[in-house]
């Protein structure tokens, strides 16, 4: 069988537009013209470019994968073409090498004129975003470009790391030490012992030794240093379908706008093998492609997002103009007018006492392509009976032998939605087990071998041979880093909103919003938090005002 045909030979068309003169001629007033003699490097993999380009004579010659060798040719754009992709609508490091041929003329528009063409243009903005996007994916798909991971596949710290880049749209390649002949001669090159893999060789030269995400994400230019004397009008913690919702409409209505996430872009919605409830979407979508334009969308209206960048403590300031401060992480703080509560709700966990053993590497809290490669053609458990389980066993019935999907409950009608009901029912593969929980895990050094369940009215337990279990046992608050910051929250730790005749979404204090899975009484859905995430930028808008009359009459008064 051939191999499907790539997004470069399908969309060619649209991944590399031809604007015609009068539209090159619109595009003068947000940049400047540029020269690059023949042979100079317009853009280099690693290296933040001055912006896109669009070529007015000449041409330039665009490669990828020049970390470890000269580079493979993807395309040449010449008079009426435009050279960059996403990483250039942020100003991060390039992920392309691009070289002039012959003497170059070209209109350079940095990041922020760019964003200004995308809104202020309709037509041809939505030419060059759909340009942008199919090219980010190719570059996905084609798997050349980007930094290089190299350790043993399947590990707990590849699968890490790897997860990490995918959920974040980042093209990467990883070779598997044992058995790639090229991943072999670079560490020999590189002199890297056993112990200290996985390694991360970043476009830059760096070399990272089984970073953590931050390292990483740093290394990469995918974190940037956030401006500690900004002050901005809404901070968004969580960057899922909620907090990207209100980056997107709080953005595009002038708000000065950060959003952060410590982990990536999407939240559990990002987890989703395809979520067909949206509306919209008729043949449904999966959550990384849709939350990945959301995630385009907001910085196409210049919300500023840092991920992975985890806010540790909300307190207040008492400087004039920012109320609020945010603590990250890494020590820094952020200074907010108004902050929006979006961290969401994160997976519960199994009570085995050796779970953490085999967590990473064997047990999964979600089903993407690297999980399913890891195990296609064997026998694996899955517990949990909500919609999220229910899509993930139809996800991974199709790659996997067999299935046994172990439920606590006597139905599944009680907690999963009839249409993925009727679709496990016709998958032969797949045996449901109701009244039965996973109660042992058995194997060692991180490697599963064998899984255990017992059912929960006759206490007879069964074994059989599993290397995978996938656990979707839903998911409690992550309000944590809340504790200690007078933010009201109910007995299972869901924030409070809405007291006390208050806008439907606004916390016990003034000027901070709950929206989304995080909050008391939310309905769990994407669609609830994406809409909860919109609705939340009128009451900021209100705040603000308020706010703004109140330093006004002060002012007056003083
Ligand atoms: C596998 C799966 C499949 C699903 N399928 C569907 C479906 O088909 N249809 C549907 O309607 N719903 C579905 N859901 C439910 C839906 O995804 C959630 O209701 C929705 O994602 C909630 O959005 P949210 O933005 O409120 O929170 P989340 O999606 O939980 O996002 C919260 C974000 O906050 C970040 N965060 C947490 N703490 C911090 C912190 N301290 N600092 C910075 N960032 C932080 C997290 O990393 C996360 O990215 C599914 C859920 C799962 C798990």
């Amino acid at each position: 069988m051939g191999q499907d045909p790539t997004l470069l030979e399908t969309r060619r068309h649209q991944m590399f537009p031809h604007l015609a003169d009068q539209e090159i001629d619109r595009l003068r007033r947000f940049g400047e013209v540029c020269h690059f003699p023949d042979g100079a490097f317009i853009m280099k993999e690693g290296e933040v470019a001055a912006g896109l380009a669009f070529v007015l004579k000449g041409s330039i010659d665009v490669r990828q994968g020049g970390t470890i060798s000269r580079g493979e040719p993807i395309t040449q754009h010449g008079p009426g073409g435009f050279l960059g992709e996403l990483a250039q609508l942020s100003g991060r490091p390039a992920l392309v090498d691009a070289i002039a041929r012959g003497d170059v003329e070209a209109i350079v528009l940095p990041p922020r004129r760019l964003r200004d063409v995308l809104v202020q243009e309709a037509s041809l903005g939505e030419r060059i975003m759909r340009a942008l996007i199919l090219r980010r994916v190719g570059l996905l798909q084609l798997g050349q470009t980007g930094p290089i991971l190299i350790g043993p596949a399947g590990s707990g710290d590849m699968l890490r790391l790897e997860n990490f880049l995918r959920r974040n749209g980042h093209p990467h390649r990883a070779l598997d030490s044992a058995t790639d002949s090229c991943a072999q001669t670079l560490l020999k090159r590189f002199i890297i012992q056993p112990e200290h893999l996985p390694i991360v060789l970043c476009p830059g030269g760096q070399i990272l030794r089984n970073p953590g995400e931050s390292e990483l994400a740093r290394c990469i230019g995918l974190l940037r240093p956030i401006d500690p004397d900004a002050v901005y009008d809404a901070v968004i913690v969580g960057a899922g379908p909620a907090g990207l919702a209100a980056a997107v409409y709080a953005a595009s209505e002038g708000l000065c706008t950060l959003v952060l996430d410590c982990r990536s872009f999407g939240g559990q919605a990002g987890a989703s093998s395809r979520i067909e409830n949206y509306l919209g979407f008729p043949t449904g979508i999966s959550g990384l492609a849709l939350m990945a334009r959301a995630y385009n969308q907001a910085q196409k209206f210049g919300a500023e997002i840092s991920i992975p960048e985890e806010a540790q403590l909300l307190e207040g300031n008492s400087e004039k103009g920012a109320p609020f401060h945010v603590r990250l992480g890494n020590g820094e703080r952020v200074k907010a007018k108004s902050v929006v509560l979006a961290s969401g709700a994160r997976y519960r966990r199994l009570t085995i006492p050796n779970l953490s053993d085999f967590e990473g590497s064997c047990v999964h809290y979600w089903a993407s392509a690297i999980e399913t490669k890891l195990c296609a053609g064997q026998e694996v458990a899955l517990t949990g009976a909500g919609n999220s389980a229910g899509q993930a066993v139809v996800f991974l019935a199709e790659k996997v032998e067999k299935l046994w999907m172990v439920v606590r409950g006597r139905s599944l009608e009680d907690t999963m939605s009839q249409y993925l009901i009727d679709r496990i029912r016709a998958l032969p593969n797949v045996e449901v087990l109701l009244r039965t929980e996973i109660c042992a895990l058995e194997g060692g050094e991180g490697e599963l071998k064998r899984v255990r369940w017992r059912n929960r009215d006759t206490g007879v337990e069964s074994e059989r041979a599993i290397g995978h279990v996938f656990s979707f046992i839903g998911a409690d608050p992550n309000t944590d880093w809340l504790t200690g910051c007078g933010i009201a929250l109910d007995d299972k730790g869901f924030v409070i909103t809405g007291a006390n005749g208050a806008h439907l979404l606004a916390t016990n204090r003034d000027g901070i919003f709950a929206v989304g899975d995080i909050r008391c009484g939310s309905v769990k859905r994407v669609a609830a938090a994406v809409g909860e995430g919109s609705t939340v930028v009128s009451a900021i808008h209100a705040y603000l005002a308020r706010q703004r009359a109140t330093d006004a009459q002060k002012a007056a008064a003083e």
